[in-house]
C-alpha cells in the first residue's frame, strides 16, 4: 500500500505512522525525522533545514522533494510506503504525482487525521522525544515515561523539540492551514481522502485508521 498521512502538527501523525507502518508492513517515511537526522549529523542539509524548522516554516520544496524522492526510491519502499509529513503543500503533491507517474504506481489512500486546535496545543506542549530513536515518542500527561526524562524503550534521554515551543507551534498551525490543508482538496479530487478523528486512545485511533483504509480498499474492488 502507498499511503499519505496528513493532519495538523500534534495530530499524532508520527505515533500513528509507526503503528500503521508496522501493521501494514511498509516503511514509515517521515520528512521531519529525515531532517532531524540530518541536523543531528550536522550535514549541510541539516543546517539549512534547521533555520526553517526552528521558525516553524516549511523547508524549501527543492531540497524537500529531492530528499523524499531519494528515500522513496530505496529498496524497502518498492512495494509501498507510508508518507508522514510529505507532501506538505500543493507543489509537493504535484511533484509526488509526477514521481508516481514515472514509476507507474499510484497512491492508495490519503488518511486525514482531524483534531481540534485546542487539543493540538496541549499535545505539542507535552510531547517528548527520545534522542536515540525518533519513533520513541512520549507525552508528559497522556503517555508518560516510567521515569521522567528517560525513554522506556531504550533508556535514551528524552527531550523537547526546539520547534515545539508555543510561538513556533502557532506559526506551524498557520502554515498548516494556509499551505498544507489545500492538499486535502487536491487529493479529494482524486477520490483518495479518508478522514478520521484523531481523538481518543492511541489504540482506538489506530483501529479507526486501519478500518478506514480497509473500507477504502474494499470500495475500490
Ligand atoms: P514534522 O516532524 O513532520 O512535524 O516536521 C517538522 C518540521 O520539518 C516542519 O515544521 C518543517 O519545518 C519541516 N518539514 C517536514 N516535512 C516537510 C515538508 N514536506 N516540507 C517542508 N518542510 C517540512
Amino acid at each position: 500500500m502507498r499511503i499519505v498521512l496528513v493532519g495538523p502538527p500534534g495530530a499524532g501523525k508520527g505515533t500513528q505512522a509507526v503503528r500503521l507502518a508496522k501493521e501494514l508492513k511498509i516503511p514509515h517515511i517521515s520528512t521531519g525525522d529525515l531532517f532531524r537526522a540530518n541536523i543531528s549529523r550536522k550535514t549541510e542539509l541539516g543546517k539549512l533545514a534547521k533555520s526553517y524548522m526552528d521558525a516553524g516554516n516549511l523547508v524549501p520544496d527543492e531540497v524537500t522533494i529531492a530528499m523524499a524522492k531519494d528515500r522513496m526510491e530505496q529498496e524497502d519502499a518498492v512495494n509501498g510506503f507510508l508518507l508522514d509529513g510529505f507532501p506538505r503543500n500543493v507543489a509537493q503533491a504535484e511533484a509526488l504525482d509526477e514521481l508516481l507517474k514515472t514509476e507507474k504506481i499510484k497512491l492508495d489512500a490519503v488518511l486525514d487525521l482531524e483534531v481540534p486546535e485546542e487539543e493540538v496545543v496541549k499535545r505539542i506542549a507535552g510531547r517528548r522525544l527520545c534522542r536515540n530513536k525518533a519513533e520513541h515518542v512520549f507525552h508528559v500527561t497522556y503517555t508518560p515515561p516510567k521515569a521522567e526524562g528517560v525513554c522506556d524503550v531504550c533508556g535514551g534521554e528524552l527531550y523537547q523539540r526546539d520547534d515545539d515551543s508555543e510561538d513556533t507551534v502557532r506559526t506551524r498551525l498557520e502554515v498548516y492551514h494556509t499551505q498544507t490543508e489545500p492538499i486535502i482538496d487536491y487529493y479529494k479530487a482524486q477520490g483518495l481522502v479518508a478522514t478520521i478523528s484523531a481523538l481518543g486512545a492511541v489504540d482506538e485511533v489506530t483501529k479507526r485508521a486501519l478500518d478506514a483504509l480497509k473500507r477504502d480498499g474494499d470500495e475500490e474492488k
